[in-house]
């Protein structure tokens, strides 16, 4: 069979919908995706929906959901269509009967009638004896009078792939030459005894029907690597496709804590908790970026647009990944502190609005504030999710204003109400309320003439205004805050008995 690869670039990617999107498959999304990109080529996406069992119309959502949050656009697959579609395998089932027969009748498969059972109890003969485990060719070669004498006992088949009783070798792209013995390539399932295909045999078909050029995949799956290399080879005879057979990759595992493998139930593995949190999208990507790739040595913050230029297959390293969620966090800031101001304005908006700190939509005095407050935050950020907890203060109504309970208890004893009241001295009188004003007044009440040290001086003017020991700059937020509400809450730590 002869290479895709010199045909133009199609790469897919193709998530099963169960459970929530991870990590994981976030990155093999953006190694895919970065790859067509650079060459050109097409990216596919495609629903592997085939095992009814655990996939979901709300996992099916998420996904497409998440996909698009994350910025990535296909060429073809859901809601976009395409020449080879439909791009949902439930929607496939004929094109799988028709290859699974036509295998069939070319003898590349075989109806197996053995029972769990009987394979249980061959295997364990198998080891035993010392030889390799996995199907030993039982139902290879069955007669007419074995195959009816199963039809009376009222058996259901399932059929079989027949693997070539020859080593299989292929060049990984990440790995590089790769060699599986036969022996460890038994004859496998393609289609269930109840007529159900597998993905043994759907992937694989597909990827030919859609005319994949390269495979970019996890290396958990590179053990199903040489069994596909067969079907390739079987689809090839029988004019499966266009008969030339994709280059395979295997992206590196990341590993998680504890040098284990990050799982899909790890809850950094989860992400719909990265958009929650507000990471930017462009944030992430990149930190999913480095999860087996670099752009240059000693540069961890780029751009999509930087990553597609870069991108090469070659640069990828095949040795395991760590993920670290706070150097996934650093670049993240790296990311928000890039953004225009006004930006991040907008970005920050709907965490305000889910928060309920801010109308959806918003009123045009709450956009003013945004926009104001943007810039007293937009150092400080981890992640967008931070800013109610950073400028609430801002929004919340009066009647609903709380002060942290620690923070209370440690600036607001009798000394910090004391020098509270000094503040509310000094601001009342005030006829112009902005920043410069503001400050001049508290530093000459509270530093010049009570001799406070600064840190005295404002923190417990801090902890009154804002709520909390940690905020954006005083002086600033007390002009947003604007008069009447600042005196207001001012006042209300300083009526304290
Ligand atoms: N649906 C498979 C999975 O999510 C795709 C495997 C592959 O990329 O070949 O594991
Ligand atoms: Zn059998």
């Amino acid at each position: 069979m002869t290479d895709a690869s010199a045909s133009p670039v199609r790469v897919r990617f193709c998530p099963s919908p169960t459970g929530n999107p991870h990590v994981g498959l976030a990155r093999t999304a953006l190694f895919n995706w970065a790859f067509a990109r650079h060459l050109g080529g097409t990216f596919v996406f495609r629903i592997e929906d085939t095992d009814t069992s655990r996939d979901t119309q709300e996992s099916y959502d998420t996904l497409l959901d998440v996909m698009r949050w994350l910025g990535f656009d296909w060429d073809e697959g859901p809601e976009v269509g395409g020449p080879f579609g439909p791009y949902r395998q439930s929607e496939r089932y004929d094109v799988y009967d028709d290859v699974a027969r036509r295998l069939r009748e070319a003898g590349r498969a075989y109806h197996c009638y053995c029972s769990q059972q009987e394979l249980e109890e061959r295997n364990e003969q198998a080891r035993a004896a010392g030889r390799p485990p996995g199907y030993d060719g039982h139902c290879r070669s069955l007669n007419a009078e074995q195959v009816a004498g199963y039809d009376a006992e009222e058996r259901k088949p399932v059929v079989r792939f027949r693997v070539p009783d020859h080593p299989i070798v292929f060049d990984d792209l990440v790995r590089g030459p790769i060699s599986f013995q036969a022996e460890h390539v038994p004859d496998y399932v393609l289609v269930r005894a109840n007529g159900h295909p597998l993905y043994t045999l759907v992937n694989p078909v597909d990827d030919a029907l859609m005319e994949i050029t390269h495979v970019l995949r996890g290396e958990d799956l590179l053990s199903s690597t040489p069994r596909q290399l067969a079907l390739y080879d079987a689809m090839g005879e029988i004019g499966v496709g266009s008969g030339r057979t994709p280059r395979f990759g295997h992206l590196p595992y990341v590993m998680g804590q504890g040098n284990k493998k990050l799982s899909k139930r790890d809850p950094e593995s989860n992400l719909l908790g990265y958009r929650d949190r507000g990471f930017l999208p462009e944030g992430l990507l990149n930190y999913l970026a480095l999860l087996g790739w670099a752009i240059a040595e000693d540069r961890d913050v780029f751009s999509m647009g930087e990553m597609v230029e870069a991108f090469t297959i070659e640069r990828v390293n095949p040795n395991p990944a760590r993920f670290d969620l706070k150097k996934c966090e650093a670049i993240n800031a790296s990311h928000l502190r890039a953004l225009p101001v006004d930006e991040l304005a907008v970005r920050v908006l709907p965490y305000l609005q889910t928060a309920g700190l801010v109308a959806d939509p918003a009123t045009p005095e709450e956009r003013a504030v945004v926009v104001s407050a943007a810039p007293l935050i937009h150092e400080r950020m981890t992640t967008l999710g931070e800013a109610p907890t950073m400028i609430g203060f801002l929004f919340v109504p009066e009647d609903d204003f709380t002060i942290d309970p620690d923070d209370d208890a440690k600036l607001l004893n009798a000394d910090g109400v004391a020098v509270v009241r000094a503040a509310y001295d000094a601001l009342s009188g005030l006829t112009s309320w902005d920043t410069a004003t503001i400050e001049a007044a508290l530093r000459a009440k509270l530093v010049d003439e009570l001799q406070l040290k600064p840190r005295q001086a404002f923190g417990p003017v801090r902890v009154a205004i804002t709520g909390r020991r940690i905020s954006p700059p005083l002086f600033e937020s007390l002009e947003l805050l604007g008069r009447e509400r600042s005196l207001l809450r001012v006042r209300t730590v300083a009526d304290r008995a």
